[in-house]
């Protein structure tokens, strides 16, 4: 695959010229917060940040859609019949996504792009995306993506790898996606072998500044009923309020739930993302609530990623390092260690 790269000073010009054939999403600052959002020619992305507060996954899977709208007019050739809901599902490009979130979509592909079950949305919106990446060259203290199979410079999942090499960006086509996206972009320098050298040491400096790292080696050996009754739980759940944070920040949690609103004769069939730490998540319509406690809510979330998903998938844990949970949460209930609590457990 090819390898090219980029003045920095250039690098809009380049964006200017994928915006003619693609619609480019890359991490915006505004006020204190970076996210990930659609750009035109007068946005100047922000590739300061190496992990944005969201992750990129509202891009695949929207924290609120409309999914069908429905009538129930009288003389409506519709009436009673749902209607999927026209998408943009044209060319678009992740533009700066970190190796890990790009990882979090292949971990999201076995929920929602595996037979029989695929999610027509997920799926249509992954087919039309490239996605550019951008290698870290100084983790955040909390990433520990080495630990779950990933690193700051993978490739698992991108299709193009940019390596910030000073004051230029070195450009690595991965896939023939990448191939493509890079053919638009109209560059043709090739990296001197300086650039080539310094994107070694990028690498490795990397990680070499990895700070954190967790043992999952015993995970899979666990049974997992002695796991569910362990009693470190009543422990790790002590502090959680069931905010939730955990969850919306985490680029690996799909859950979601399916609403219907109603106007008078007219409504629209939504998909929301929720979230397992909520009491209503599990709640039946007889009144029953199987995780009707906090300490059932919390067990859950980490036995689905760190177990159930390792005995199902046999694809390691359904983490991906990021670090956004360890961040973000109120109470500093720190993933690296529940996974030490799980991982050393013994009956
Ligand atoms: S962010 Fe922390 S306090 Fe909030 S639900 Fe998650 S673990 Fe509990
Ligand atoms: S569980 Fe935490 S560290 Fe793991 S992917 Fe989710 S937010 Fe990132």
């Amino acid at each position: 695959m090819t390898d090219k790269m980029v003045k920095k000073a250039d690098l809009n010009e380049l964006l200017n010229r994928l915006l003619e054939d693609y619609r480019v999403f890359a991490p915006v600052r505004r006020g204190d917060i970076t996210t990930f959002q659609q750009i035109s020619a007068a946005d100047e992305p922000d590739f300061s940040c190496t992990n944005t507060i969201l992750s990129p996954k509202s891009l695949m899977l929207p924290q609120s859609e409309c999914l069908f709208d429905f009538t129930l007019e009288k003389g409506s050739d519709m009436a009673g019949i749902m209607r999927e809901i026209d998408k943009d599902y044209s060319p678009r490009v992740i533009f700066g996504i970190r190796p890990c979130d790009a990882q979090s979509f292949q971990l999201l592909d076995l929920n929602f792009d595996t037979s029989p079950y695929r999610d027509p949305w997920w799926v249509r919106r992954r087919h039309h995306t490239t996605l550019v990446g951008l290698g870290c060259n100084v983790p955040c203290s909390t990433c520990f993506c080495t630990s779950v199979g990933g690193s700051p410079f993978a490739e698992d999942g991108l299709d193009l790898l940019l390596t910030d090499v000073g004051d230029e960006f070195a450009l690595q086509a991965i896939t023939e996606k990448g191939e493509q996206l890079l053919t638009k972009t109209g560059i043709d320098t090739e990296p001197s072998a300086a650039t080539a050298k310094a994107v070694l040491a990028c690498k490795e400096s990397a990680l070499g500044l990895m700070r954190s790292s967790v043992p999952t080696n015993n995970l899979e050996k666990h049974d997992a009923t002695a796991l569910f009754n362990a009693d470190f739980w009543d422990k790790v759940q002590f502090a959680c309020i069931n905010c939730g944070i955990c969850t919306y920040v985490c680029p690996t949690c799909w859950c979601f739930d399916i609403q219907d609103e109603v106007r008078k004769n007219n409504g629209v069939r939504l998909r929301n993302w929720d979230s397992c730490m909520s009491p209503l998540f599990t709640l039946h319509g007889s009144g029953h609530n199987p995780r009707n406690e906090k300490l059932q809510r919390v067990r859950q979330r980490f036995m689905h990623k760190l177990k159930y998903f390792v005995d199902k998938y046999e694809r390691g844990v359904a983490c991906v390092g990021c670090g956004r949970c360890v961040e973000q949460c109120p109470v500093n209930i720190d993933i690296r260690e529940v996974v030490r609590l799980m991982n050393q457990f013994k009956v």
